[in-house]
């Protein structure tokens, strides 16, 4: 799926959406009729998610057809922008005024509004996730009554990365950054193991860096490296960057996967604005291999090398279901439910081939590698550890976002079975 949701299953197949009735608002006032007869609601995005984390029983509202809104505070350096944008179509347009976003995912299809609920997340080592960004989100409650949380509000920690458990997201205040321009290049096939003795370094290299393995024996990973670049640079001094470990920059266009067509890919070794840069895949085309599941999960940033040496360790066990690796660089935030509250992380993703079967059985195996480490499950990937394991990972966070959602939704209209399992099960 290239766009937004087509109406009944998530992107990659393995979600079939059942709700009693699916509704598509065209205004707040429709929105707020879609809300009035429901007794549970959930929101979908751009359907994203590998998890049931937007499905429901009940009610299912699909903000496609709400009217978009963007309202750039120049004097601020905000812009207030509607839930159901999706980055690909937002980024551009943000360009155009002069601005830019600190960072994006690895794709832009998904909706701002459900990116920020699930804390997605790019890389860079100073770089914080999507809902780090937000200055204030905009919810209507079930009872269909606006409020605002803006940094100053004691619940702003559990409304920036909701999961959709306080109301419907209907918009957000990002911060913006002057406009940039960025080049991306990718050194290759360099062993993980010097660059996980060395980590600090290599993800702090640039702007942005991410490291791509498939956990061979030995494993090697691939480096990409996102640098931004001094207004009218051209792109041959960034061929010859430096080399790192040895290896110079690749002369040739690649995919994170050898053999994905780099069509799918944004630009590699020329100058660009930063949302054709930051993204790996093209809001125009098929990101990633276009059929897989995935999972990822999270470390401190103290554990980043014992991390990686653990799923190494795991290598031939996993292999057999895994498409490839990603691990990338997060920086700390203060929301609640964000796998990087209170701790600069690792995060090692997984993509699999789409047999949930298979990679049922081994993401146990992955999880007690990584349980050491107190790593925090993505919330919009899949995983298979109990609530006992979040709760104690995320600590007293958990506690605090469940007071924030029941004081804003009292009756629990927007939680699903996902929630009631795995965040609201005690
Ligand atoms: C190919 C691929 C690549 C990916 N790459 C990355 C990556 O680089 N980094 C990363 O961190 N993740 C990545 N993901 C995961 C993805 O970014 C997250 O699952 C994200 O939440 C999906 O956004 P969405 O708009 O599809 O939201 P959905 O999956 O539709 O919803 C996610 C959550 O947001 C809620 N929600 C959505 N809109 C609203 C709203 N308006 N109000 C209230 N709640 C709302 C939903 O109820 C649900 O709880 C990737 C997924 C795919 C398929």
């Amino acid at each position: 799926m290239i766009g937004n949701w087509a109406g009944t299953a998530n992107w990659a197949g393995n979600v079939r959406f059942r709700p009693r009735r699916l509704h598509r608002p065209r205004s707040m006032e429709e929105l707020r009729g879609s809300l009035a007869g429901s007794q549970r609601v959930r929101v979908v995005g751009a359907a994203h998610s590998f998890t049931r984390l937007a499905d429901t029983s009940g009610d299912l509202i699909d903000l496609t057809d709400m009217p978009r809104g963007l309202d750039v505070d120049t004097a601020g350096r905000r812009a207030r922008v509607s839930g159901g944008w999706t980055y690909g179509e937002l980024c551009p347009r943000l360009h155009a005024a002069g601005w830019a976003l600190d960072n994006l995912a690895s794709l832009p299809h998904v909706s701002v509004a459900g990116a920020c609920a699930t804390a997605t997340h790019g890389s860079g080592r100073r770089r914080g996730c999507l809902a780090a960004q937000v200055d204030a989100t905009e919810l209507l409650t079930a009872d269909g009554d606006p409020v605002t949380l803006t940094q100053r509000d004691d619940g702003f920690p559990a409304a920036a990365a909701s999961l959709g458990a306080l109301g419907v997201v209907t918009a957000l205040t990002l911060r913006l950054r002057p406009a940039f321009a960025m080049v991306q290049y990718v050194h290759e096939r360099i062993p993980l193991d010097a660059i996980a003795a060395e980590l600090e370094a290599t993800m702090a290299r640039a702007y942005s860096v991410c490291l791509f393995t498939a956990w061979e024996d030995p494993p090697c990973a691939d480096v990409w490296v996102k640098r931004v670049v001094a207004d009218g640079a051209q792109a041959p001094e960034f061929t010859g960057a430096e080399p790192l470990f040895g290896v110079p920059p690749t002369g040739r266009d690649r995919h994170p996967l050898p053999a994905g067509s780099v069509d799918a890919c944004t630009e590699q070794r020329s100058v660009g604005p930063w949302h054709l840069r930051l993204p790996h895949f093209r809001a125009d085309r098929v990101p990633a291999s276009g059929n897989e599941l995935q999972t990822e999960y999270f470390v401190p940033w103290e554990h980043a090398a014992a991390a990686i040496a653990a799923v190494s360790a795991l290598g031939a066990g996993i292999r057999p279901v895994l498409l490839l690796t990603e691990i990338r660089a997060v920086a700390a935030d203060r929301l609640w439910l964000s796998p990087f509250h209170d701790r600069d992380s690792l995060a090692i993703h997984f993509s699999w081939r789409n047999d949930w079967p298979a990679v049922r059985a081994v993401l146990p195996r992955v999880e007690e590698a990584l349980a050491p480490y107190d790593a925090r499950p993505h919330w919009g990937k899949l995983f298979t550890c109990s609530g006992d394991y979040l709760e104690r990972v995320y600590g007293a966070s958990m506690q605090r976002f469940r007071d924030a959602a029941r004081a804003l939704d009292p009756r629990g209209r927007f939680r699903n079975d996902f929630l009631d399992r795995w965040v609201f099960g005690r």
